[in-house]
C-alpha cells in the first residue's frame, strides 16, 4: 500500500510517501520559520501564501524522491484539522484535486492522530497504549485501546506545553520557535531556580502551564527591576525541570493506572532531549512497557506521520469524498 501525505496546518509545507504504513520512500517539509520568525510566531496569512507558493513543488519533490508515479499510489491522506484555517485549505484542495485526477480515495487526518502515528515507523503499536502528545498547539495523554480508538484522558487547561516553552523563550530574548533554544540552554545551565509544578488535584491528569509560565516572567521582572541579572541557562535549566517533571510524573502514573503495553512520545516538544532523557530513566519504573520515541525528524511537523495514520483509516475503509473541509477545530474524539 503506497499512500502520499501532505500536510499544511502550520507553516510547514510537507509531503511524503509511505509504503504499507511502516517505510518512508520520501519524507520533504518546506518550512516557513524564517518568514515568521521576525514577528515572533506564525502570521497566518503569510502561512498560506507560502503553502501556495510551495505546495505543488513539495508534492512532486515527495514523489520524485521515492520513486511512484500517481498510478501507484493507493490514496492521498491530508490534514484535514486542527490547525490555521487558510493554511489547511491549501493542503486540502492540493489533495482532493490530485484524488480527483488520479481517481485515488481521500482520506481525512487529524493533525494529532498523525503526531501519534508517528511512532509507527519506529515500532509496531501494541495495545492498549498511552501516547503523552506535546506540541505547539497541544499537550494531552491520549489512550488508545485499539487503531482509531483515541480517549484524551488528560489535557492542558491553558497553555500547550510548546506554547509554553515558546513564551518564555520569548522573554528570555530568544528567537522563535524557542523551544529548541531553551532546550540548548537549559544544558549548560542548572535547575537552581525553584518554580511551581502544577499536578492540579490527585488523580488528575490534566495540565497546566500558565502558572510556571508567569512565575518565570515575573521572576525576571523582578530581577531586572532591582537591577539583577537572571542566568538565562539557569532560568531554561529551572524552566524545562517544572516542565519535564510533571509531564513524565502524570505520563508514568497513567501507564500504571491504565496497564498500558506501550507508551509513545508524539509532537514537536518530543524532541526536548531533557524530556526524552527523563521519560526513559523514569520508565524503567514499567520494565514490561515499551517505551517508543520517533527521531527528530518525525517530532516535529511532517507529512510522513500523515501519510502513516491516513494508511490505517485506509486499510479501515474510511474514506473523504470531495466535500471534505479544513476544520480548524477538527475533534480527535
Ligand atoms: P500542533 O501539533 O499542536 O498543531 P504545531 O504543529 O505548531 O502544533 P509542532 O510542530 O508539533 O507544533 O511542534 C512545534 C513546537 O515544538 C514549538 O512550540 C517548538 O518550540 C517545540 N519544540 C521543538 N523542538 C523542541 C525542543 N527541543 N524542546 C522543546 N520544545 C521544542
Ligand atoms: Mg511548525
Ligand atoms: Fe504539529
Amino acid at each position: 500500500v503506497y499512500v502520499l501525505g501532505i500536510e499544511t496546518s502550520c507553516d510547514e509545507t510537507a509531503a511524503a510517501v509511505v509504503k504499507n504504513g511502516r517505510e518512508v520512500l520520501s519524507n520533504v517539509v518546506a518550512s516557513q520559520m524564517e518568514s515568521h520568525r521576525r514577528f515572533g510566531g506564525v502570521v497566518p496569512e503569510i502561512a498560506s501564501r507560502h503553502h501556495v507558493e510551495q505546495i505543488t513543488l513539495v508534492i512532486e519533490e515527495a514523489m520524485q524522491q521515492a520513486g511512484v508515479s500517481f498510478a501507484s499510489l493507493d490514496a492521498v491522506a491530508v490534514t484535514a484539522g486542527p490547525g490555521l484555517v487558510g493554511a489547511l485549505l491549501v493542503g486540502v484542495n492540493a489533495a482532493k484535486a490530485l484524488a480527483f485526477a488520479h481517481g485515488l480515495p481521500l482520506i481525512g487526518v487529524h493533525h494529532i492522530a498523525g503526531h501519534i502515528y508517528a511512532n509507527q515507523l519506529v515500532a509496531e503499536m501494541k495495545f492498549p497504549l498511552l501516547a503523552l502528545v506535546v506540541s505547539g498547539g497541544h499537550t494531552e495523554l491520549v489512550f488508545m485501546k485499539e487503531h482509531g480508538n483515541f480517549a484524551v484522558i488528560g489535557e492542558t487547561r491553558d497553555d500547550a506545553a510548546g506554547e509554553a516553552y515558546d513564551k518564555v523563550a520569548r522573554a528570555l530574548g530568544l528567537p522563535y520557535p524557542g523551544g529548541p533554544h531553551i532546550d540548548r540552554l537549559a544544558h549548560e545551565g542548572e535547575p537552581v531556580i525553584d518554580l511551581p509544578r502544577a499536578w492540579l488535584e490527585e488523580g488528575s491528569y490534566d495540565f497546566s502551564f500558565s502558572g510556571l509560565k508567569s512565575a518565570v516572567l515575573n521572576a525576571l521582572h523582578n530581577a531586572k527591576q532591582r537591577g539583577e541579572e537572571i542566568d538565562p541557562r539557569q532560568m531554561a535549566a529551572s524552566f524545562q525541570a517544572s516542565v519535564v517533571d510533571v509531564l513524565v510524573t502524570k505520563t508514568v502514573q497513567a501507564a500504571k493506572e491504565y496497564r498500558v503495553r506501550q507508551v509513545l512520545l508524539a509532537g514537536g516538544v518530543a524532541a526536548n532531549r531533557g524530556l526524552r532523557a527523563a521519560l526513559q530513566d523514569k520508565m524503567k519504573e514499567l520494565p514490561d512497557v515499551e517505551l517508543v520515541i520517533p527521531p527528530l525528524s518525525l517530532c516535529t511537523d511532517n507529512a510522513a506521520m500523515i501519510a502513516v495514520a491516513g494508511t490505517v483509516l485506509y486499510q479501515q475503509g474510511k474514506r473523504a469524498d470531495l466535500a471534505l473541509n479544513a476544520n480548524p477545530s477538527l475533534p480527535l474524539v
